[in-house]
Protein backbone atom coordinates (compact mmCIF):
# COMPACT_ATOMS: atom_id res chain seq x y z
CA UNK A 1 0.00 0.00 0.00
CA UNK A 2 0.91 3.53 -0.70
CA UNK A 3 0.98 5.31 2.07
CA UNK A 4 1.44 8.80 -0.14
CA UNK A 5 -1.90 8.41 -1.70
CA UNK A 6 -5.38 8.51 -0.57
CA UNK A 7 -8.53 9.04 -2.83
CA UNK A 8 -12.04 9.45 -1.91
CA UNK A 9 -15.17 8.96 -3.30
CA UNK A 10 -18.09 11.46 -1.48
CA UNK A 11 -21.49 10.95 -3.38
CA UNK A 12 -24.47 12.51 -1.86
CA UNK A 13 -27.67 10.29 -0.87
CA UNK A 14 -30.15 12.09 -2.66
CA UNK A 15 -30.86 9.52 -5.10
CA UNK A 16 -29.35 6.63 -6.92
CA UNK A 17 -26.21 6.23 -8.88
CA UNK A 18 -26.20 7.47 -12.56
CA UNK A 19 -23.94 7.19 -15.04
CA UNK A 20 -22.17 10.36 -14.54
CA UNK A 21 -21.88 9.46 -10.60
CA UNK A 22 -20.36 5.93 -11.77
CA UNK A 23 -18.03 7.77 -13.92
CA UNK A 24 -16.40 9.60 -11.03
CA UNK A 25 -16.25 6.65 -9.03
CA UNK A 26 -14.33 4.67 -11.63
CA UNK A 27 -12.23 7.37 -12.05
CA UNK A 28 -11.00 8.18 -8.49
CA UNK A 29 -11.17 4.22 -8.08
CA UNK A 30 -8.92 3.70 -10.93
CA UNK A 31 -6.41 6.90 -9.53
CA UNK A 32 -6.29 5.70 -6.22
CA UNK A 33 -5.56 2.04 -7.01
CA UNK A 34 -3.22 2.43 -10.28
CA UNK A 35 -0.89 4.02 -7.30
CA UNK A 36 -1.01 1.44 -5.09
CA UNK A 37 -3.12 3.65 -2.66
CA UNK A 38 -6.71 3.54 -0.54
CA UNK A 39 -9.73 4.72 -2.01
CA UNK A 40 -12.19 5.30 1.07
CA UNK A 41 -15.68 6.03 0.70
CA UNK A 42 -17.96 9.08 2.11
CA UNK A 43 -21.38 9.39 2.16
CA UNK A 44 -21.84 13.26 2.08
CA UNK A 45 -25.36 13.48 3.88
CA UNK A 46 -25.24 16.59 5.39
CA UNK A 47 -28.74 18.07 3.78
CA UNK A 48 -31.59 15.83 4.83
CA UNK A 49 -34.38 17.47 3.20
CA UNK A 50 -32.48 16.92 -0.12
CA UNK A 51 -31.87 13.17 0.85
CA UNK A 52 -33.70 10.03 -0.18
CA UNK A 53 -34.67 7.33 2.24
CA UNK A 54 -32.47 4.28 1.19
CA UNK A 55 -30.63 6.47 -1.10
CA UNK A 56 -26.99 6.00 0.64
CA UNK A 57 -27.69 1.92 0.91
CA UNK A 58 -28.26 1.71 -2.77
CA UNK A 59 -25.10 3.67 -3.44
CA UNK A 60 -23.01 1.75 -1.56
CA UNK A 61 -24.83 -2.02 -2.58
CA UNK A 62 -24.39 -0.60 -6.25
CA UNK A 63 -20.86 0.12 -5.59
CA UNK A 64 -20.12 -3.51 -4.51
CA UNK A 65 -21.74 -4.22 -7.83
CA UNK A 66 -19.52 -2.62 -9.68
CA UNK A 67 -16.84 -4.47 -8.19
CA UNK A 68 -15.91 -0.69 -6.46
CA UNK A 69 -14.60 -2.54 -3.43
CA UNK A 70 -13.68 0.67 -0.47
CA UNK A 71 -10.90 0.42 1.68
CA UNK A 72 -11.78 0.69 5.64
CA UNK A 73 -15.38 2.26 6.94
CA UNK A 74 -17.65 4.46 5.00
CA UNK A 75 -17.61 7.75 7.18
CA UNK A 76 -20.70 9.29 7.51
CA UNK A 77 -20.95 13.20 7.39
CA UNK A 78 -24.52 13.01 9.70
CA UNK A 79 -22.27 11.09 12.27
CA UNK A 80 -19.71 14.50 11.94
CA UNK A 81 -21.97 17.22 13.71
CA UNK A 82 -19.65 17.62 16.75
CA UNK A 83 -16.37 17.84 15.17
CA UNK A 84 -17.88 20.78 12.50
CA UNK A 85 -19.43 22.92 15.58
CA UNK A 86 -15.91 22.32 17.19
CA UNK A 87 -14.64 24.44 14.21
CA UNK A 88 -16.94 26.57 13.57
CA UNK A 89 -16.98 27.72 17.22
CA UNK A 90 -12.86 27.80 16.85
CA UNK A 91 -13.09 30.03 13.29
CA UNK A 92 -15.74 32.53 15.41
CA UNK A 93 -13.59 32.69 18.69
CA UNK A 94 -10.33 33.64 16.69
CA UNK A 95 -12.63 36.14 14.57
CA UNK A 96 -12.07 34.36 11.24
CA UNK A 97 -15.76 34.09 10.93
CA UNK A 98 -18.87 35.91 12.20
CA UNK A 99 -22.42 35.58 12.61
CA UNK A 100 -24.92 37.09 9.64
CA UNK A 101 -28.55 37.73 9.63
CA UNK A 102 -28.80 38.82 5.89
CA UNK A 103 -31.53 37.23 3.46
CA UNK A 104 -30.47 36.26 0.02
CA UNK A 105 -32.58 39.31 -0.72
CA UNK A 106 -31.03 41.63 1.18
CA UNK A 107 -27.15 40.63 0.06
CA UNK A 108 -28.65 41.37 -3.62
CA UNK A 109 -30.07 44.58 -2.93
CA UNK A 110 -26.82 45.66 -0.94
CA UNK A 111 -24.31 44.23 -4.13
CA UNK A 112 -26.54 44.18 -6.91
CA UNK A 113 -25.48 40.25 -6.74
CA UNK A 114 -25.36 37.21 -4.84
CA UNK A 115 -21.50 38.39 -3.64
CA UNK A 116 -21.58 38.78 0.09
CA UNK A 117 -20.89 42.49 0.39
CA UNK A 118 -19.30 41.91 3.93
CA UNK A 119 -22.39 43.64 5.71
CA UNK A 120 -22.12 41.58 9.40
CA UNK A 121 -18.39 41.13 9.59
CA UNK A 122 -18.26 43.02 12.82
CA UNK A 123 -21.01 40.75 14.30
CA UNK A 124 -19.17 38.44 16.47
CA UNK A 125 -22.23 37.88 19.18
CA UNK A 126 -24.72 35.19 18.32
CA UNK A 127 -27.71 37.56 17.12
CA UNK A 128 -31.40 36.99 18.52
CA UNK A 129 -33.11 36.13 15.21
CA UNK A 130 -32.00 33.21 13.38
CA UNK A 131 -28.25 33.40 12.02
CA UNK A 132 -25.62 31.95 9.50
CA UNK A 133 -22.61 31.50 9.94
CA UNK A 134 -20.15 33.21 7.32
CA UNK A 135 -16.06 32.65 6.88
CA UNK A 136 -14.18 36.19 6.13
CA UNK A 137 -11.92 36.24 3.27
CA UNK A 138 -9.58 38.67 2.32
CA UNK A 139 -9.23 40.79 -0.73
CA UNK A 140 -6.44 38.16 -2.45
CA UNK A 141 -6.06 36.06 -5.45
CA UNK A 142 -6.40 32.05 -4.27
CA UNK A 143 -4.55 29.77 -6.90
CA UNK A 144 -3.95 26.39 -7.22
CA UNK A 145 -3.11 23.86 -10.25
CA UNK A 146 -5.68 21.37 -10.98
CA UNK A 147 -3.69 18.27 -12.26
CA UNK A 148 -6.78 17.83 -15.57
CA UNK A 149 -7.90 21.40 -15.99
CA UNK A 150 -4.50 23.34 -15.25
CA UNK A 151 -3.87 26.97 -13.42
CA UNK A 152 -7.08 28.23 -11.35
CA UNK A 153 -7.01 31.76 -9.80
CA UNK A 154 -10.07 33.32 -8.16
CA UNK A 155 -10.69 36.18 -5.83
CA UNK A 156 -12.96 34.84 -3.37
CA UNK A 157 -13.81 38.56 -2.13
CA UNK A 158 -14.84 39.58 -5.40
CA UNK A 159 -16.72 36.31 -6.36
CA UNK A 160 -19.02 35.08 -4.00
CA UNK A 161 -17.72 36.97 -0.66
CA UNK A 162 -17.56 35.56 2.62
CA UNK A 163 -18.60 31.98 2.61
CA UNK A 164 -21.53 30.41 4.47
CA UNK A 165 -20.27 27.71 6.56
CA UNK A 166 -23.33 27.00 8.69
CA UNK A 167 -27.25 27.80 7.16
CA UNK A 168 -29.30 29.50 9.38
CA UNK A 169 -31.23 26.09 9.73
CA UNK A 170 -28.29 24.88 11.42
CA UNK A 171 -26.75 22.90 9.33
CA UNK A 172 -23.31 22.69 8.21
CA UNK A 173 -22.37 23.70 4.62
CA UNK A 174 -20.53 21.53 2.35
CA UNK A 175 -17.88 23.55 2.43
CA UNK A 176 -16.32 23.10 5.87
CA UNK A 177 -17.63 19.45 6.08
CA UNK A 178 -15.59 18.58 3.15
CA UNK A 179 -12.69 20.61 3.98
CA UNK A 180 -12.50 18.55 7.42
CA UNK A 181 -13.38 15.08 6.16
CA UNK A 182 -10.70 15.23 3.79
CA UNK A 183 -8.00 16.34 6.50
CA UNK A 184 -9.68 13.82 9.06
CA UNK A 185 -9.26 10.97 6.30
CA UNK A 186 -5.91 12.05 5.25
CA UNK A 187 -7.26 12.55 1.55
CA UNK A 188 -3.93 13.27 -0.57
CA UNK A 189 -5.62 12.73 -4.16
CA UNK A 190 -9.16 14.45 -4.44
CA UNK A 191 -10.60 13.28 -8.18
CA UNK A 192 -14.01 14.47 -8.97
CA UNK A 193 -16.62 16.42 -11.44
CA UNK A 194 -15.83 19.90 -12.84
CA UNK A 195 -18.92 20.76 -11.49
CA UNK A 196 -17.21 21.16 -8.21
CA UNK A 197 -14.29 23.17 -9.47
CA UNK A 198 -15.48 26.65 -8.41
CA UNK A 199 -16.35 24.95 -4.78
CA UNK A 200 -12.46 24.17 -4.97
CA UNK A 201 -11.89 27.79 -4.28
CA UNK A 202 -13.47 28.00 -0.74
CA UNK A 203 -11.62 24.74 0.34
CA UNK A 204 -8.43 25.87 -0.44
CA UNK A 205 -8.96 29.20 1.24
CA UNK A 206 -10.32 26.99 4.15
CA UNK A 207 -7.51 24.74 4.57
CA UNK A 208 -5.11 27.72 4.62
CA UNK A 209 -7.15 29.67 7.70
CA UNK A 210 -7.29 26.25 9.20
CA UNK A 211 -3.32 25.32 8.48
CA UNK A 212 -4.41 21.85 6.94
CA UNK A 213 -2.52 21.06 3.78
CA UNK A 214 -3.73 20.86 -0.01
CA UNK A 215 -4.59 17.57 -1.44
CA UNK A 216 -3.98 17.46 -5.26
CA UNK A 217 -7.22 17.77 -7.18
CA UNK A 218 -8.51 16.68 -10.47
CA UNK A 219 -11.45 17.87 -11.66
CA UNK A 220 -13.23 15.34 -14.39
CA UNK A 221 -15.26 16.05 -17.16
CA UNK A 222 -19.13 16.08 -15.98
CA UNK A 223 -21.44 13.67 -18.85
CA UNK A 224 -23.96 16.48 -20.01
CA UNK A 225 -27.49 15.52 -21.67
CA UNK A 226 -28.51 16.97 -25.02
CA UNK A 227 -29.77 20.03 -23.13
CA UNK A 228 -25.52 20.65 -21.81
CA UNK A 229 -27.13 20.31 -18.65
CA UNK A 230 -24.71 17.75 -15.84
CA UNK A 231 -26.62 14.40 -15.16
CA UNK A 232 -28.61 14.53 -11.42
CA UNK A 233 -31.73 13.86 -9.99
CA UNK A 234 -32.84 17.31 -10.79
CA UNK A 235 -32.44 16.38 -14.61
CA UNK A 236 -33.77 13.13 -14.40
CA UNK A 237 -30.54 10.78 -15.25
CA UNK A 238 -31.75 7.31 -14.64
CA UNK A 239 -30.02 4.70 -12.16
CA UNK A 240 -27.50 2.97 -13.31
CA UNK A 241 -29.04 -0.81 -13.53
CA UNK A 242 -28.13 -3.56 -11.72
CA UNK A 243 -27.73 -5.97 -14.29
CA UNK A 244 -24.17 -7.19 -16.04
CA UNK A 245 -21.57 -4.21 -15.22
CA UNK A 246 -19.55 -5.21 -17.74
CA UNK A 247 -20.78 -2.77 -20.90
CA UNK A 248 -21.17 0.47 -17.83
CA UNK A 249 -17.15 0.22 -16.88
CA UNK A 250 -16.33 -0.07 -20.04
CA UNK A 251 -18.35 2.69 -21.00
CA UNK A 252 -16.58 5.06 -18.50
CA UNK A 253 -13.25 3.88 -19.08
CA UNK A 254 -14.32 5.28 -23.12
CA UNK A 255 -15.68 8.37 -21.49
CA UNK A 256 -12.54 8.69 -19.49
CA UNK A 257 -10.05 8.62 -22.47
CA UNK A 258 -8.76 5.15 -21.63
CA UNK A 259 -8.70 2.68 -24.54
CA UNK A 260 -10.25 -0.69 -23.30
CA UNK A 261 -9.22 -3.49 -25.88
CA UNK A 262 -11.91 -5.51 -28.14
CA UNK A 263 -11.63 -8.52 -25.65
CA UNK A 264 -12.77 -7.15 -22.77
CA UNK A 265 -16.00 -7.22 -24.63
CA UNK A 266 -18.04 -9.45 -22.37
CA UNK A 267 -15.27 -9.60 -19.45
CA UNK A 268 -15.66 -9.78 -16.34
CA UNK A 269 -15.96 -6.95 -14.34
CA UNK A 270 -13.10 -7.48 -12.10
CA UNK A 271 -11.01 -7.91 -15.45
CA UNK A 272 -12.18 -4.84 -16.77
CA UNK A 273 -11.36 -2.80 -13.70
CA UNK A 274 -8.21 -5.04 -13.34
CA UNK A 275 -7.19 -3.86 -17.02
CA UNK A 276 -8.23 -0.15 -15.74
CA UNK A 277 -5.68 -0.01 -12.95
CA UNK A 278 -2.93 -1.54 -15.22
CA UNK A 279 -3.44 0.82 -18.03
CA UNK A 280 -4.39 4.19 -15.95
CA UNK A 281 -3.37 7.71 -17.19
CA UNK A 282 -5.11 10.29 -15.70
CA UNK A 283 -3.53 12.47 -18.73
CA UNK A 284 -5.45 11.00 -20.83
CA UNK A 285 -9.12 11.94 -19.93
CA UNK A 286 -10.03 14.96 -21.83
CA UNK A 287 -8.95 18.45 -20.10
CA UNK A 288 -12.31 19.75 -20.43
CA UNK A 289 -15.35 20.51 -17.96
CA UNK A 290 -18.37 18.46 -20.16
CA UNK A 291 -18.47 15.65 -22.33
CA UNK A 292 -21.45 14.72 -24.14
CA UNK A 293 -23.08 11.67 -23.04
CA UNK A 294 -23.22 8.71 -25.55
CA UNK A 295 -25.21 5.66 -26.33
CA UNK A 296 -23.92 2.79 -24.69
ZN1 LIG B 1 -24.92 39.44 6.86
Amino acid sequence: MNPCYVGRFAPSPTGPLHIGSLLTAVASYLDAKAHQGQWLVRMEDLDPPREQPGAADAILNTLQHYGLHWDGDVLFQSQQHGRYETTVQQLLADNNAFYCTCSRTQILAASGSTTYPGTCRACHQPPATPFAVRLQVQNKDVSFEDDLQGPQRCNLQQQGGDFVIKRKEGLYAYHLAVVLDDALQGITHVVRGSDLLESTFSHWYLQEVLHLAHPHYAHLPVIVNGEGQKLSKQTYAEPIPRQDPGPYLRYCLQALGQTPPATLRGAAKATILEWGCEHWRLQQVPHQRSIPQQKL
